[in-house]
């Protein structure tokens, strides 16, 4: 049987880049025998020397912060300031990792009846990363800096479409002087993930991607009793109640939906609007949509780029299909033009119920749907009427109304009067069908650490 290529394809051109042969059983099995030898000498190196070992990935992830954003630019097609604000995160995470995490992973003294007693964050080992494309770069980084500082080694199965910027990650721990291979990029297909995830070299597991592929890692990883974090699918709400400040809320609802194309898992996705100020929203909103620039995504004025990859345009064409026929109205967008390149035109349908496929399933890519609430109370009840949990955004000049809501919103974050974003300092993560486990902040340093209670007498 022919092997299948992993092809580096220009979504906005549709030319195929580059082509690689995937790794053999035979070189994924001397990588990760590599990486593990790495890691092993890893885990003994000091935390603060560890540190040193982030700055330097940082200054390189800097350096070439140039050729990097070309790189996720052409191989994803998000446009190319959004690239380099994707490497700058990257740098940052790196970091505030090498200031603030040595201190988080220091032995916190416990009072018991022993002499002495401590709680310590020893590394688990060697954790097998599986990643998407849609952030090529800032998803390896918001798991790497992290599980490296706590002691662990990784080897990194990213998404098929991405792998020059598979091998690019790889390059910059390289150069930053960790030990050969402890941080491996495999160019494998997911036909390699069960093998790497029962090999007993392996310890841990981390994935972001769709929750259908979580749930098929979660059982393999159950099946080995290997700790996992599952960052998966979101359908993220964006509530505006009748007392905010509608120009602003609208204004940051376009850059919340349509950054990166739409294609992000914290995007806001359904705006719940309260029915006074859902017109003057929507008119808003889509006006703002409609003003976005789509084209070629080097170009500088360009704010919509093509989606990534063929199939998820058409799985939105679907959902928009699904969702007029249903009684959606489409107000703007919504068309897919002639020529070249997986693009969209970007979309906002109104008059969207919460069973409508572009507000029940997860839409990935430039398509808003406004939801209509009769009441705050009954905005938060449609914001919770979905199977994922990621985040959430709420809309309100209340501040006080916003701080009795807060708790009744099923989500891994909730961000009042700002788009949710994923940032070092605090933690990232999901619940329901969301996923569960954390990255970033200093629950996210812990995540791939063995928590040791050490007592002595
Ligand atoms: P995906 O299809 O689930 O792919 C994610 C990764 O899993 C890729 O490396 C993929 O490899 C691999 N994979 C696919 N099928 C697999 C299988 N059967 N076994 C093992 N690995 C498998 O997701 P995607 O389309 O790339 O990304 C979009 C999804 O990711 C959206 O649902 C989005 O919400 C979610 N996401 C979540 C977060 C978060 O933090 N919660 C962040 C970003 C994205 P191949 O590319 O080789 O198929």
């Amino acid at each position: 049987m022919a092997v299948r290529q992993i092809n580096s394809v220009n979504p906005a051109t549709e030319e195929v880049i580059a082509q690689f042969t995937p790794h053999a059983p035979a070189a994924v099995d001397a990588a990760v025998e590599r990486a593990s030898l790495a890691a092993r000498k890893w885990r003994t190196v000091p935390v603060p020397e560890r540190a040193e070992h982030l700055k330097r990935a940082a200054a390189l992830l800097r350096a070439d912060r140039d050729r990097l954003a070309a790189l996720i630019t052409e191989e994803m097609g998000k446009p190319i300031a959004e690239a380099e604000a994707e490497v700058d995160k990257s740098a940052w995470c790196c970091e505030y990792y090498a200031l603030q995490g040595p201190e988080l992973l220091m032995h916190q003294p416990v009072a018991t009846g022993a002499t002495r007693s401590h709680v310590a964050f020893d590394p688990l080992g060697l954790v097998l990363a599986v990643m998407p494309w849609n952030y090529p770069l800032w998803q390896v980084f918001r798991f790497a800096p992290p599980a490296l500082l706590a002691g662990n080694g990784a080897v990194l199965k990213h998404a098929s479409n991405v792998p020059r910027c598979a091998l690019a990650i790889a390059d910059i721990w390289d150069r930053a002087g960790c030990p050969p291979g402890l941080f491996t990029t495999l160019l494998v297909g997911p036909d390699a993930v069960p093998d790497l995830i029962a090999d007993p070299r392996i310890h841990a597991v981390t994935l972001t991607g769709s929750t259908e592929v979580g749930a098929a890692v979660a059982a393999m990883a159950a099946h080995h009793l290997k700790p996992q974090v599952l960052e998966l699918g979101g359908s993220d709400p964006f509530i505006v109640l009748a007392d905010a400040d509608v120009p602003a809320a609208a204004a940051a609802a376009v850059s919340a939906r349509m950054h990166n194309t739409g294609q992000s898992c914290i995007s806001a996705k359904r705006f719940i609007v309260e029915e006074t100020v859902v017109e003057e929203f929507t008119d808003a909103f889509a006006a703002g949509v409609a003003a976005l620039a789509m084209g070629d995504p080097f170009r500088r004025d360009v704010t919509i780029g093509p989606l990534a990859r063929s199939g998820l345009r058409s799985d939105l064409v679907d959902q928009v299909e699904r969702s007029t026929a249903a009684g959606a109205r489409v107000v703007t967008g919504g068309t897919v033009p002639d020529g070249p390149g997986y693009f969209y035109v970007p979309a906002v349908l109104d008059q969207v119920t919460p069973a409508m496929a572009v507000a029940a399933e997860e839409t990935f890519g430039p398509v808003a749907a406004v939801v209509s609430a009769k009441d705050p109370a009954q905005a938060v009840d449609i914001a919770n009427a979905t199977e994922f949990g990621l985040g959430a955004a709420l809309w309100t000049t209340d501040l006080e109304r916003a701080d009795r809501l807060i708790p009744g919103i099923e989500a891994g974050a909730v961000f009042v009067n700002g788009i949710v974003a994923s940032d070092p300092r605090l933690p990232f993560g999901g619940i329901k069908r969301s996923g569960y486990g954390r990255e970033l902040g200093a629950f996210g340093l812990r995540q791939f650490t063995n928590v040791k209670s050490v007592w002595i007498g």
